[in-house]
């Protein structure tokens, strides 16, 4: 199938307005972002919605501020704002080595943070990079706003804690000082989904050991963070040692299955390599901050 069912469409202008039209039409309407998820899913008949309710009028979704303790970023922010925003770069770089190499500038001018972490795809890069920067998610619904985090809004494979009737307007990164990023994704070709990929964020003490470490899998069987290699780090001097343990623990950590992008071995080989990868580029980055952070 290449043409979707009928469906109704309806612009909301506001997240009230867009909360009341989705109430008004039941569970068979959906909210449509950028698209580039949802669209397809209708084409090949994956997703029959009754009503689409177009969000991309509601401008307050549409912000990137900075806060002296938190980086807030509307919903409905284009994958291509946040790759080119200085802020994003200079405080949270992992956001912009993801966004390089999220599909194309196509997909990448429309597609939205707010429609890739509803779409909870396994092998979506955003939900890996908050997860590492321990996000926050705020769901307003028709009862107020509740924030809820990361590690509670993604419930697995295509499911998250936002239900049909709410609407996901933010996500919250939180600013702490001697901070550094990273994240690096393999593709068979550029613009394709991960085979696999690996982030992880040091937040490093004062006398030079790892105060906090969190590292996460995109494609490779993990739910949520790999704790156990994480926990190694704290209270540690960094040093190639000491990343290889973490890596070798997080590729322990993966569960990936062997599909059209390759076998089982060579994923979890991905997962200790890039892992190894991304530390060493968070140490760097923690102990140079720079004015922007882009390249
Ligand atoms: C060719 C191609 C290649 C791609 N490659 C990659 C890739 O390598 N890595 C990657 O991570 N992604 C990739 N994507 C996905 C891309 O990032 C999409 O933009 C993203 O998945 C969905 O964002 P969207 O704004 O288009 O969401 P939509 O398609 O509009 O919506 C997706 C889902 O989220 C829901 N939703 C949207 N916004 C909200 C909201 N504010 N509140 C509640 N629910 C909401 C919708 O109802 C729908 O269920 C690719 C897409 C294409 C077409």
């Amino acid at each position: 199938m290449q043409v979707p069912a009928p469906f109704e469409y309806v612009r909301a202008t506001s997240v009230g307005n867009a909360l009341e039209l989705l109430e008004r039409h039941g569970p068979e309407s959906r909210v449509i972002a950028g698209g580039h998820s949802l669209l397809p899913m209708m084409k090949l008949r994956l997703a029959r919605p009754e009503w689409l309710i177009d969000i991309n009028d509601v401008a307050e979704l549409r912000h990137i501020t900075e806060e002296p303790d938190q980086l807030r970023v509307g919903a409905l922010t284009r994958h291509a704002a946040l790759l080119d925003s200085d802020v994003v770069g200079r405080l949270f770089p992992i956001v912009q080595d993801a966004e390089r190499v999220i599909a194309d500038p196509v997909v990448r001018n429309r597609g939205t943070i707010g429609g890739s972490l509803g779409q909870a795809d396994p092998a979506e890069d955003l939900t890996t990079v908050c997860d590492v920067l321990r996000a926050q998610v705020v769901i307003a619904g028709p009862g107020g706003e509740r924030v809820v985090d990361m590690a509670d809004f993604h419930r697995g494979p295509y499911e998250t804690a936002c239900e049909q009737h709410e609407l996901l307007v933010e996500v919250r990164f939180p600013i702490r000082p001697r901070m550094g990023s990273a994240y690096e994704k393999v593709e068979r070709r550029v613009g394709d989904w991960a085979v696999g990929a690996a982030g992880a964020a040091l937040w490093m003490a004062e006398d030079g050991t790892v105060a906090d470490a969190t590292i996460g899998l995109t494609a490779l069987g993990l739910e949520g963070l790999a704790t156990e290699a994480a926990a190694v780090l704290v209270g540690q001097r960094p040093s190639e040692d000491l990343f290889a343990e973490a890596a070798a623990l997080a590729a322990r950590a993966s569960s990936p299955i062997e599909d059209q992008r390759g076998p089982v071995d060579y994923k979890r080989h991905l997962a200790d390599e890039l892992t190894r990868r991304v530390l060493g580029r968070a140490l760097d980055r923690a102990a140079h901050p720079t004015a922007v952070q882009g390249g």
